[in-house]
């Protein structure tokens, strides 16, 4: 069988709903696939992980009728952070400067079934689920994507979205820099007696790097980044095992700390696709930039990604155009590559930085806070990427 349509979506994440929805009412038909049952999409399960998102991404969420699909309780307004070095005395601080709180934590399960929640119904989209796609290519007049039960789908436009490990962009044969870090990142929820008073802590620390982020009264995720094998250890553990281990890493400033829920561990994978663009196909989310979790970008980059083609695309719409057309697709890709590349290159760096023990580089980071801290542009710079809107 085979279905035509104007534009497919592949993969059903929070990157992909998002600009499903940020097509509606455009008169496009368009055609989603998932290969995950529809129970994945309509209760998401707790992954572990919280979202940051910076004041941008909360406007766009509204304007996508998502925001307000979020359970207010799992909304956790950042009000500051707090960088530290190992035991050096020197932090780098950033608060919002009396302008609200610096960003708001959400559960990435909630943010997933908000966007489903507003895509379901839409006039226009089709979803698939439990489908992959397992062939696919595109020319000139149209792409065309085989699904694993037979089904062709004929589009003007294809769009990845479906993962960092996209195997759509390698049917695609577009090639991306792939780097497995060989760490693992742990999360889980925690309580502790004392407040966090909202504010986020990141610790970079001898052969670990640490995060306790603030959620509701008395409760946070701590994050924790170590080598894979030792992750591995961690997850094997029962909870009160876990406890005194999270204890002896994370200290007690904010009291005894006690796990509070499932705990997910990510083995960490950076990436970063050579095009963001192909004939007649887009990469959005992570399948353009699988972004270092450390400085909470990801989904950011995604949504901003997402609203920038879905702005072309709509405008094409309106104009009769082609929304797959070549000069459509490179403006996208131009713009997106400029707004994501600083973000990846400097957070790998302070990655690299932040985890190499030997002594020229542990004497830099030390450098570095200390100039954080003091050079006038550096806070300021870092606030206005998270409080743009
Ligand atoms: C521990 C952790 C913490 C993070 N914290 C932050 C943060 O604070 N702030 C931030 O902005 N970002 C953060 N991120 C990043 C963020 O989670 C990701 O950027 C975001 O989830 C990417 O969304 P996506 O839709 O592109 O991809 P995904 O969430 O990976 O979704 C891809 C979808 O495609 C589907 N799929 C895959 N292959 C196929 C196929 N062949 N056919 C059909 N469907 C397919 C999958 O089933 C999935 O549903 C964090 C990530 C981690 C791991």
């Amino acid at each position: 069988m085979r279905v035509d349509c104007d534009v497919v979506i592949v993969g059903a994440g929070p990157a992909g709903l998002a600009l499903a929805r940020s097509l509606r009412d455009c008169g496009l038909d368009i055609v989603m696939v998932e290969r995950q049952p529809l129970a994945a999409l309509t209760e998401p399960r707790f992954d572990g992980r919280e979202i940051a998102l910076t004041h941008g991404s909360v406007a766009i969420l509204k304007a996508l009728d998502a925001w307000a699909r979020l359970p207010a309780a799992e909304i956790s307004p950042l009000r500051a952070a707090r960088v530290l070095n190992g035991g050096s005395p020197f932090a780098l601080d950033f608060d919002a400067d009396g302008e609200g709180p610096l960003g708001w934590l959400v559960p990435n399960h909630c943010i997933r079934a908000a966007l489903f929640d507003a895509v379901r119904g839409q006039a226009g989209l089709r979803i698939l689920t439990g489908v992959g796609v397992v062939q696919a290519r595109t020319g000139r007049a149209a792409a065309e994507v085989v699904l694993s039960d037979g089904v062709m789908l004929r589009t003007r436009l294809l769009v990845a979205a479906d993962s960092r490990l996209s195997a759509l962009r390698d049917a695609l044969g577009i090639p991306a820099e792939i780097n497995r870090l060989g760490r693992s990142m742990l999360v889980c929820r925690v309580r502790h007696p004392r407040p966090h008073d909202g504010i986020a802590t990141e610790w970079f620390d001898h052969h670990q790097t640490m995060a306790m982020l603030p959620l509701g009264e008395g409760i946070s995720s701590a994050v924790l980044t170590l080598p894979s094998a030792a992750i591995d250890r961690l997850m094997a553990m029962d909870d009160a095992a876990l406890d005194r281990e999270l204890g002896a890493r994370f200290g007690r400033s904010l009291g005894p700390i006690e796990v509070a829920g499932a705990r997910a561990a990510y083995p960490l994978v950076t990436s970063w696709s050579r095009h963001f663009a192909a004939t007649r196909a887009a990469l959005i989310g992570d399948a353009a930039v699988g972004m270092h979790p450390v400085t909470a970008h990801g989904f950011n980059l995604g949504l901003r990604g997402q609203d920038l083609l879905a702005r072309l695309v709509r405008q094409a719409a309106r104009r009769g155009r082609d929304p797959g057309a070549t000069p459509l697709l490179r403006a996208y890709e131009h713009k997106h590559r400029a707004a994501c590349w600083p973000l990846y290159a400097g957070t790998n760096l302070l990655v690299r930085l932040y985890t190499d023990e030997a002594m020229p580089a542990r004497v830099m980071r030390h450098a570095g806070l200390r100039l954080g801290a003091t050079l006038p542009f550096v806070r300021p710079g870092i606030r206005r990427v998270l409080m743009a809107r």
